[in-house]
């Protein structure tokens, strides 16, 4: 079929951009990745502090996962949600190993991997309320958008249910020796408000991801998890950012030591080689599907190639230690991350935020024309508002962090 326009023209007009008025979006062309960097067409190689969309944990086109696809793709390419198959086995196995978790429920992302916690959350409590944290995301689709706290919900706020919010101020105010956290006091104060029996889950995020990665005070994983039990709640953790190494732990949660009900995992989970999602739970919660319907299902469940591609990535992150090279590399990252903020540059850091190789700088001013500043010294650095982050594939070097970290001091003296 001949091309209407130049393709990338061509693909502009007929395909949508993500989350952006459309002509706001330049696109770029990418011709070749590797490890943790990209090449963009008259450009050349980019540092992809975003790991595309915080999913590439692996790293890019990394040969033993591309071989594994290639190998399912030739012996079954698709297959019945019911289908029994060895790859399935193994990625079962291999999250019940690393996660401690009974049973899977598999999606094609990260939203519907919500989506059905909740209703797995649901279906086991008969209760309907979940709550969130007013600053979190956990996904696009619109039961989610109306029950987590992200602006995205905005458009369509008219015709969403009403959300049961954390009140999460930002630094937070940690225990003293008589008074709780204030995330701990207010979320004590709404299950009271609302009533318990009424409340089936409390949802949140390992660690938070694109809102700003703030760390929560010391006692409210553990506070949230007591008042669960207390109450017969659900804690349902959501991993999709924060899972698969990213804080330099397999699971932010570990960082606070307080294990949920309902894990729920996703762009890590295939290193973004393949779409998929995954809701986790204990074996009480899986053995209450024994004798009654899991009302929830899809067309691709557990896709065969996207199963190949999760095994393989697990497979990479424990051969290659890509879980401890994050919190090692992590660290390093921090010490020069510290240092920007106490030179010269410092100035125009209000804050650095986050755990491994999920960190973000918070300026004093909006970041874009810094971000813009740095994609044309070769490294692509995701924002937002005031923030920049850092969230590269866990395979980078310590080498490798210097130099990027070497580009965004000195860009951070030329911005004005
Ligand atoms: N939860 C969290 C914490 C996320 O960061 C995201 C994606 N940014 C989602 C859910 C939604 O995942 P997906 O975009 O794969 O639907």
């Amino acid at each position: 079929m001949p091309l209407e326009k130049d393709w990338y023209t061509a693909q502009r007009d007929r395909i949508f951009f993500t989350w952006s008025a459309q002509q706001n979006v330049r696109g770029f062309e990418i011709v070749d990745a590797e490890g943790p960097r990209f090449k963009v067409a008259g450009q050349g190689w980019m540092w992809d502090l975003q790991s595309q969309t915080y999913n590439v944990c692996a790293g890019h086109r990394h040969p033993q996962i591309v071989a594994r696809m290639i190998e399912q793709i030739q012996t079954l390419p698709a297959a019945h949600p019911h289908a029994l198959l060895p790859v399935r086995m193994e990625l079962a196995q291999l999250l019940h190993l690393h996660t401690g978790m009974h049973k899977a429920f598999f999606t094609t992302g990260g939203s519907e991997a919500v989506e059905n916690a909740i209703k797995i959350a649901r279906l086991v409590t008969g209760r309907s309320k979940i709550i969130t944290r007013r600053t979190s995301y956990h996904g696009a689709t619109l039961a989610v958008l109306g029950i987590a706290g992200d602006q995205r919900k905005k458009p369509f706020e008219r015709d969403l249910a009403n959300a049961f919010h954390i009140e999460d101020p930002y630094p937070a105010r940690e225990a003293d020796g008589e008074k709780c956290s204030d995330w701990l006091e207010s979320l004590t104060h709404l299950i009271e408000r609302e009533n318990p029996e009424t409340i089936a889950a409390i949802l949140l995020e390992g660690m938070t991801g694109v809102n700003g990665m703030q760390t929560p005070p010391r006692d409210f994983w553990p506070g949230a998890r007591k008042l669960c039990n207390d109450y017969g709640i659900l804690l349902i953790d959501d991993e999709i950012f924060s899972g698969f190494g990213r804080t330099g732990k397999w699971w932010a949660w570990q960082h606070w030591g307080a294990a949920p009900d309902i894990l729920v995992l996703g762009k890590g989970l295939t290193s973004g080689y393949g779409p998929m999602g995954a809701a986790l739970v204990t074996e009480k919660i899986a053995r209450h599907f024994d004798d009654k319907i899991l009302w929830c299902g899809l067309t691709n469940f557990a896709h065969p190639v996207s199963c190949a591609a999760a095994v393989a990535t697990l497979r990479v992150l424990e051969n290659e230690k890509l879980v401890e090279n994050a919190a090692r590399v992590g660290e390093a990252l921090r010490r020069r991350l510290l240092a920007l903020n106490s030179g010269p540059g410092g100035a125009k850091i209000r804050d650095i935020r986050g755990k491994g190789l999920m960190q973000a700088i918070v300026f004093d001013r909006p970041s874009a024309t810094f971000l813009e500043l740095l994609w044309e010294r070769g490294v692509f650095a995701p924002g937002a508002a005031d923030m920049m982050f850092i969230c590269p594939p866990l395979c980078l070097s310590e080498a490798q962090m210097n130099e990027i970290m070497d580009i965004v001091e000195s860009a951070l003296g030329t911005w004005n």
